[in-house]
């Protein structure tokens, strides 16, 4: 290990709070395309995207000149005066989607928040404030967050459990299981919260046919349908939106993740009568929208529309999953699940972390769920041929894991 990230390790490790435990023994100094440079001096594959954030890899030049020239004119003023670049980006957004209507703020989270109380407010204004319209209808196993009421609308205790007392008003059902949903329905559900493919959890893709019947029961019963998009967003699933994959509009979808190509920027979108939600004053946000982030993603959010990316991502996803399944004789890969460049990798054996450690050692990142799922979600630039050096290099680290599993 070379001296200045021994260094690095020891200041994290006394003034950070424990949050992260025993991160990966790398610093990343510089990053290039889908490279990152770590202060090693070594040079590492990035098929992690900082979790499907660096949607056009590192160091995109219309991304980089973009900030340096709103850095150079304003980094920041108050959503008290009119701003250019995030009047532009709302542009943007709502031209190349179902959304109106659009309001940023600064992480996923917080978009979830947003959507959320949009969602209640909508109905307060339509029905009045004392309208029984307020449950929340989420899934198994998503992940909407860590504030104390994304993680009320997470369906995985180990995110909520050190919190409670948690936010009232969510309930929970399985996902594809549209009975459950239909009986978890009554006159106080104002809104069904659905990432089209759970990421976090292991990637799980909604059925065509329940995003559907969710939709119609929505219709029928007077309720939103949320989407939270804030990883499916921008390109991800092949399709610039998760819903565009679906075949389902949803009324509120959250943008976050790849949407500032790097710098923190989240976003609520919303068509329809709920755009009436907020009145002047029901929300704010001081830092959300800001000159310099809504400039970065404009930049991000442009040059993915305009270089395609989503199709790429949608053949460069099939042709990873082809390949995993062309080393299948190895009966190591259980299942790959995936839409576009979001792809789950469940393996038939619980080796899951030692697959991602060999896969660093061979300077490949990517992520791990539990014990037997490696999360795949490269930048939407990769060609046919990182997926194949990504594939030998997957297949090597298979085999070393099962030989140390063995032993
Ligand atoms: C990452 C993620 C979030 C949380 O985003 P933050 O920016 O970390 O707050 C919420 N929902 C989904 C689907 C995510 O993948």
């Amino acid at each position: 290990m070379d001296n200045k990230l021994s260094e690095i390790i020891d200041l994290d490790k006394k003034y950070y709070l424990n949050t992260f435990g025993d991160r990966t023994p790398v610093c990343f100094e510089r990053g290039e395309g889908i490279y990152l440079y770590g202060t090693d001096g070594e040079k590492y594959t990035d098929f992690f995207a900082g979790i499907a954030v660096n949607a056009l890899g590192h160091g995109n030049p219309a991304v980089v000149n973009a900030i340096k020239e709103q850095a150079d004119k304003l980094i920041h003023c108050s959503n008290l005066y009119y701003i250019e670049s995030q009047a532009r980006l709302a542009q943007l957004i709502c031209e190349n989607s179902c959304a109106e209507r659009v309001f940023f703020c600064n992480s996923g989270a917080e978009a979830n928040e947003g959507a959320m109380k949009l969602a209640r407010a909508y109905y307060k204004k339509r029905d009045g404030n004392d309208t029984k319209k307020n449950t929340f209808i989420c899934l198994n196993k998503s992940f909407h967050g860590r504030t104390i009421t994304t993680a009320t609308a997470t369906g995985q205790d180990k995110y909520k459990q050190p919190y409670t007392p948690l936010t009232p008003g969510f309930v929970h059902v399985d996902i594809n299981d549209i009975e459950q949903l239909e009986k978890a329905i009554d006159d106080t559900v104002c809104a069904v919260i659905l990432e089209p493919i759970q990421g976090e959890s292991g990637v799980y893709p909604l059925d065509f046919e329940y995003a559907r019947r969710v939709r119609e029961l929505c219709n029928e019963k007077d309720i939103l349908l949320i989407f939270d998009e804030v990883q499916t967003g921008v390109g991800r699933t092949g399709r610039l939106f998760g819903y565009q994959y679906l075949g389902v509009e949803p009324d509120i979808f959250t943008l976050a993740k790849a949407l500032g190509g790097g710098v923190p920027i989240g976003c609520v979108c919303a068509r329809g009568d709920v755009v009436n939600g907020f009145a002047p004053g029901d929300h704010g946000t001081t830092f959300g929208g800001n000159p310099l982030a809504c400039a970065a993603a404009y930049a991000s959010l442009k040059t993915i529309i305009d270089m395609n990316l989503a199709e790429n991502a949608e053949r460069m996803g099939n042709k990873i999953t082809e390949l995993m399944y062309s080393i299948y004789d190895n009966s190591a890969i259980r299942q790959v699940r995936h839409a576009g460049l979001m792809i789950g990798i469940e393996l038939s054996v619980p080796i899951a972390a030692a697959v991602r450690k060999e896969l660093f050692d061979m300077h490949y990142l990517v992520g791990s769920v539990g014990d037997s799922i490696l999360r795949v979600l490269p930048p939407l630039i990769i060609t046919e041929q990182d997926c194949v050096d990504f594939k030998n290099a997957f297949k090597l680290a298979v085999r070393k894991a099962s030989v140390y599993a063995h032993c």
